[in-house]
């Protein structure tokens, strides 16, 4: 799991051709799908949401 965060691009060979490319985050730990608003960014995307992306200090909960 954690090696795969740390090669994102091995994770995008592994994109099917329907498929949406997909990560986990690192925040919350759930898998979250590519969205067209990130379509510049995808490779430095690591959180679900603005509301994780807020909370990667980990004191903060
Ligand atoms: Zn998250």
């Amino acid at each position: 799991m954690r090696f795969m965060q740390a090669n994102d691009s091995a994770l995008a060979k592994m994109r099917k051709k329907s498929d949406l490319p997909s990560k986990l985050c690192v925040v919350c730990a759930r898998p979250f799908v590519w969205r067209k608003k990130w379509a510049k960014v995808w490779d430095e995307v690591r959180h679900c949401s603005d509301r994780c992306r807020d909370e990667r200090g980990p004191a903060r909960s």
